[in-house]
């Protein structure tokens, strides 16, 4: 669980400021959505904190320590993506000890970890499934165990709701809003969706253009002017 800063961060392609000098702190166990229409910088900004884009300026600090330069793997940070990029020829357990087996953690250690992360999104019974014979949220939350199961110190979510229907996407907003809560987990999310932003975040950061536009609570950010 971390606090998280940007300091004016700006992200270039050619001649675009696709990012465009983004300062924001973010604090301990916050829910932070990240709102805005397509085009505006919302998953360039989540790439940099991940550190799947490289920042053209700028820095970004995790718990304090400035990670611009890091790799992503030395980040500790848990990725959500819109598209669950499961791995399909493995089983839904294999897929959520993956990144610790990167980490080359004892066997014993792995397994009740994975456990711990199925338990938490209701699918111990699924663990020896392959991908493709689960249903969409169920693959949704595979994804959340992965990004969980690392005890990362930021979850970043992008569009994690988009590709479910009406009433899964309510489910699993309650979902995530507790698990977030539960572990107290410092997470930014990343949505085109203004009543999705309302109903499940702390604090609603709105992008414009690369710019933060407007940031508060969703009763001030929604509030008549
Ligand atoms: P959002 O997530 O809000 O839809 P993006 O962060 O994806 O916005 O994109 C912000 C801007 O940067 C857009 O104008 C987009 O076309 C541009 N952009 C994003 N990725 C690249 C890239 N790899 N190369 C060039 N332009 C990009
Ligand atoms: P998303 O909004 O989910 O990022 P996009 O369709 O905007 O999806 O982008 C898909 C991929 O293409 C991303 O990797 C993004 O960085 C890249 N991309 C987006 N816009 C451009 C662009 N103008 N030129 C090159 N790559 C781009």
């Amino acid at each position: 669980m971390s606090t998280v800063a940007l300091r004016s961060l700006v992200k270039r392609y050619g001649n675009v400021n696709a990012v465009d000098d983004i300062t924001l702190d973010v604090a301990e166990g916050q829910l932070v959505a990240l709102l805005g229409p397509s085009g505006c910088g919302k998953t360039t900004t989540l790439r940099m904190i991940g550190g799947f884009v490289e920042a053209s300026a700028g820095s970004i600090l995790i718990g304090g320590t400035d990670v611009t330069r890091l790799p992503p793997a030395r980040r500790n940070i848990g990725f959500g993506f819109q598209s669950y990029a499961l791995f399909p020829h493995m089983s839904v357990a294999q897929n959520v000890a993956f990144g610790l087996e990167m980490r080359r953690l004892p066997r014993a250690e792995i397994a009740q970890r994975v456990n711990q992360a199925l338990d938490r999104v209701r699918l111990r019974a699924m663990a020896d499934r392959l991908p493709k014979h689960l249903s969409g949220g169920q693959q949704q939350r595979v994804s959340l165990a992965r990004a969980l199961v690392i005890e990362p110190s930021l979850l970043l979510l992008d569009e994690p709701l988009s590709n479910l229907d009406a009433q899964l996407r309510g489910e699993m907003k309650l979902e995530i809003r507790q698990i977030q809560k539960a572990m107290g987990i410092t997470t930014i999310f990343v949505t085109h969706d203004q009543d999705e932003a309302l109903s499940i975040a702390d604090r609603i950061v709105v992008m414009r253009s690369g710019r933060i536009e407007q940031d508060g609570t969703p009763e001030s950010v929604f509030a008549a002017p």
